[in-house]
């Protein structure tokens, strides 16, 4: 049963419709997506139907891609499935061929191409990060970034180290901080995601576990909660910077009044989307600021309940930001020696020794790496 409060707090926001909502939930069906890594190479599969098989790294261009019949219309690798397999028995999903991933958190994608013009060279946060759904959709799209995936909850950041481990990006470095701990790295961010934990309402017909822990009270809890994270991070945000904060929550505590709030706290200027009137997603706007906000129902997507909504830095003081760093451990001669008879390893990368393993990063990102070494505690 979904609570009536829920019902109740939901009545005057815009897309919610009480009779199809419910009715999307009393019924059995389940929506299974995933997102195909584009890292591992041209990818096809006859059995679940889906193809890529031309992979293109300009991601701002129309996707060339075989279009199928379940294609998710908002992201390029994802598709969806007729029916849900048994993952944990497909060799190729332990590769990290793939991600099962929600098709409505997929929207991310979108919104990045939406509203970055240049995927290259970007310093890229995911602060709330595990299991690592958005995380390896950032791998994609920024393949030539530097990413910090970021969990405060030890055990869920070795989670996030296994997926991110199975992706195999080579530019994505796993953090597991409380996000105060972001304090000193002011400005170094081009990019942050911000997926914040919520009460979860977005999930009910997945989790019926998450209606059993629904409150009024988890959702006011949630939303001061998800007030502290951003206010940890604002400053982290380059000029020109961008925020994505997302939930899988309906409520309005949680998500256009956290809009309101940020513009009230900080100087980002919301960002409108263009929409096709087919996805079925719905925008809202916030009451006092007028900043845009997406609405995933699943009565009207095909996905499950989701928000997400965007904004850009502005007017940063112009102050020379030194930030500290750490060296890292340099590799021995013979080590190197021994790595260079085994591997190829060319000036784009650069070795170095973390916990008694040796570790290959892009060169160009050695500095970020070592400024990230000094402040945070690096899990992977
Ligand atoms: N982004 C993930 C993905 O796509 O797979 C899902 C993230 S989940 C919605 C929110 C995450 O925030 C959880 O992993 C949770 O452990 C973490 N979290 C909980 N409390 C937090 C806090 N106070 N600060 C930052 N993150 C927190």
């Amino acid at each position: 049963m979904i609570p009536q409060q829920l019902i109740q707090s939901l009545q005057n926001i815009i897309g919610f419709e009480e009779n199809s909502f419910l009715e999307v939930h009393h019924s059995a069906n389940q929506i299974t997506s995933v997102r195909v890594n584009n890292l591992k190479g041209e990818w096809v599969n006859s059995e679940w139907e889906f193809e890529i098989q031309e992979i293109q790294t300009n991601q701002h261009q129309t996707p060339n891609t075989k279009q199928n019949k379940n294609s998710i219309p908002w992201c390029k690798y994802g598709f969806y499935l007729n029916e849900r397999p048994s993952f944990t028995f497909d060799p190729i999903f332990h590769a990290g061929a793939y991600y099962v991933q929600e098709a409505s958190s997929m929207f991310l994608w979108e919104v990045l191409r939406q509203t970055i013009d240049d995927n290259t060279q970007k310093t890229v946060l995911d602060l709330c990060a595990a299991p690592g759904g958005k995380s390896t959709l950032l791998a994609s799209y920024f393949t030539n970034g530097f990413i910090v995936s970021n969990e405060v909850i030890k055990q869920r950041a070795a989670v996030l180290v296994e997926n991110i481990t199975k992706w195999g990006a080579n530019n994505i470095v796993v953090t597991n901080n409380d996000p105060k701990d972001f304090k000193n790295l002011q400005q170094f961010f081009d990019v942050v995601v911000v997926d914040a934990p919520c009460s979860g309402s977005g999930l009910f017909r997945k989790d019926k576990q998450a209606i059993d822990e629904w409150s009024i009270e988890n959702v006011n809890l949630c939303s001061l909660r998800q007030q502290r994270i951003v206010a940890d991070i604002a400053n982290c945000i380059n000029e020109d910077g961008i925020l994505i904060y997302s939930t899988c929550s309906y409520s309005k505590a949680e998500n256009e009044d956290i809009l309101d709030w940020i513009i009230e706290e900080f100087s980002f200027t919301p960002i409108a989307l263009q929409l096709q009137n087919e996805w079925g997603i719905v925008e809202t706007i916030s009451d006092k600021h007028k900043a845009f906000g997406y609405r995933f129902y699943p009565d009207k997507v095909k996905g499950e309940g989701f928000f997400i909504a965007a904004f850009k830095k502005e007017n940063v003081a112009n102050t020379l930001v030194k930030f500290k760093e750490s060296q890292l451990i340099k590799t021995t001669q013979k080590e190197i020696d021994i790595i260079e008879s085994l591997v190829a390893i060319n000036e784009n990368y650069f070795l170095f020794n973390q916990k008694e393993t040796i570790k290959l990063f892009p060169a160009k990102w050695k500095q970020q790496l070592q400024i990230i070494a000094g402040n945070l505690y690096i899990k992977k």
